[in-house]
């Protein structure tokens, strides 16, 4: 909440009458044209906001020039903003990914990443981009274990391949954008759908905040818009892919997602086949989502070969079984080249073993599927191994020998903790710098092995970050807070 100010005199009554500040991003065009006739302008005023808001990524009501300036001072008046996420604080990696906490009106945070593209091909941005530029073919998959049909996809897979291409043949250089200048050929921003999240998966970091509440479709793209104005990135020339694979489910806070969706397809003009929704399995979304006629791409969090093991590590599944998942996944109408994405989180021990793999292939035998296999990473107070190189390498190898193209998600901004499931609120900057040098010192998770070597005190010390403590809170306050927070999930495990 803002804070009031006490005023006296002739000044009191204007605080007074100003009303609460509300937020022009997020409204799509038919909520626009019903505020421009409300203030008695023409419908085609609602569509110069439109483009201000999406296509210009406009800051303030007052760079709104094509509009009037009595319509813009109306619109303040009216305790109108453009009321986009601020970032609050950035946390840059070694490895170019870039970590925002985003604030939103009311001070609640959440975390959006930004991960550049050198010129290594990585696929550690979830959106399997990579995979889908021309002439780009992993050493590893494109092996002779992978069967015809495959290695046929992958060689004609060449939709979306713009911008990169044009900078191969030298020609357009006037079309190259702000990315193409810096030496990367796409970025990919990763947003958040909740704050927090509910589905309580024990190795997920997110989980441990418990939800707090859903992000608005207005902050989901705001998300988006902040992170491309910070870049400076020109939509058309730029290629962004987005992945809402953040904190938070977005199936469960589907009218919003998918709300925001829209408005960055029909508004900032990034096609929907850049962008991949990732969920745990939350049928009735799936569902929905199966109906739409614009929506991302699908990934979901299959995590294990079995219900079982499932169940163990996503408690969701006693609700939703694996099978009724594949089912939803199926009635899927996909589009041409388009593939669904299966996220793997390998745990060691747990669901990295030849008998997993064999079962994940009988599981998705027939799909149009890939598999993204993503190596745990560690958190502190989250009881998990890491995989083996091994295991890892040989349950990769036997989904390719099954058929199923297989990649390894390598991890992204490790060093600021941006990677998979690692996204969090964090207190203060101290605490992000410190995390970033634990890391980077291998006194956090960047090693197998890492996780009981880590030192107490650093321990406490995001134990803090992971549980929103302020200062004066003590380890086991901050232990009852978080296991209060469990017991609100609607997922959690007995
Ligand atoms: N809530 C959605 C999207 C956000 S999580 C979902 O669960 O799908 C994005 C991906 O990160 C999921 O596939 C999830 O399984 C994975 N993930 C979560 N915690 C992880 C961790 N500690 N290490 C690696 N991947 C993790
Ligand atoms: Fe939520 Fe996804 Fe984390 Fe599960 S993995 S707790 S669904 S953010």
């Amino acid at each position: 909440m803002a804070e009031i100010e006490i005023r006296t005199g002739v000044e009191a009554e204007a605080v007074v009458a100003m009303p609460a500040a509300r937020s022009l991003f997020g409204l799509g065009l038919a909520e626009l044209t019903e505020l421009m006739a409300g203030l008695g302008q023409k419908a085609y005023r609602a569509r110069q906001v439109f483009e201000a808001l999406y296509k210009q990524r406009v800051a303030s009501v007052e760079e709104m020039t094509t509009l009037s300036a009595a319509l813009r001072g109306e619109l303040v008046a009216a305790g109108w903003q453009v009321g986009l996420p601020e970032i609050a604080q950035t946390a840059v990696s070694v490895d170019g990914t870039e970590r925002y906490l985003m604030k939103m009106a009311d001070g609640e945070t959440v975390e959006t990443v930004w991960m550049p593209d050198g010129d290594g091909g990585e696929r550690g941005d979830g959106s399997e981009a990579a995979e889908e530029e021309a002439g780009e073919v992993d050493e590893v998959v494109a092996t002779p274990l992978m069967n015809d049909k495959a290695v046929h996809e992958r060689g004609t897979r060449n939709y979306d391949s713009g911008y990169w291409s044009r900078r191969g043949n030298g020609r357009d250089r006037a079309n190259f954008g702000t990315l193409a200048e810096k030496g990367f050929r796409r970025a990919t921003i990763c947003i958040s759908s909740q704050v927090g999240c509910a589905v309580n998966c024990q190795f997920c970091l997110t989980a441990k905040l418990g939800i707090r509440r859903n992000l608005t479709a207005g902050e989901i793209a705001g998300q988006v818009a902040a992170v491309l104005n910070r870049h400076k990135i020109q939509i058309g020339k730029d290629r962004i892919n987005l992945v809402f694979m953040g904190m938070g489910e977005p199936f469960l806070n589907y009218d919003a997602f998918m709300a925001s969706v829209r408005l960055l397809v029909e508004g900032v003009g990034i096609p929907e086949s850049r962008m991949t929704v990732s969920t745990s399995g939350i049928l009735p979304g799936m569902e929905a989502f199966a109906r739409e006629t614009v929506r991302p791409k699908l990934a979901l969090s299959l995590n294990a070969s079995n219900d079982v093991v499932r169940e163990q590590i996503m408690p969701v599944t006693r609700k939703w079984k694996i099978a009724a998942l594949l089912e939803a996944v199926k009635k899927i109408p996909l589009r041409t080249r388009e593939w669904v994405t299966f996220e793997y989180v390998l745990l060691g021990g747990v669901n990295d073993q030849p008998q997993h793999a064999r079962e994940v292939l009988a599981l998705l035998a027939g799909m149009r599927a890939k598999v993204n296999l993503i190596v745990w990473n560690p958190g502190p107070g989250i009881d998990y191994h890491q995989p083996t190189p091994e295991d890892v390498s040989v349950f990769q190898k036997m989904l390719i020998a099954g058929g199923i193209a297989t990649y390894i998600r390598r991890p992204r901004g490790r060093d600021i903790y941006a990677a998979c499931g690692q996204l969090k609120r964090t207190v203060s900057e101290p605490e992000l710098v410190m995390i970033g040098a634990a890391a980077n010192e291998g006194l956090l998770p960047s090693a197998p092995a890492s996780t009981t070597t880590q030192d107490a005190f650093f321990r406490a010390k995001v134990l803090e970050a992971l549980t929103d403590t302020r200062p004066g809170l003590t380890d086991e306050e901050a232990r009852q807070r978080m296991a209060k927070r469990k017991a609100v999930s609607p997922f959690r495990r007995d």
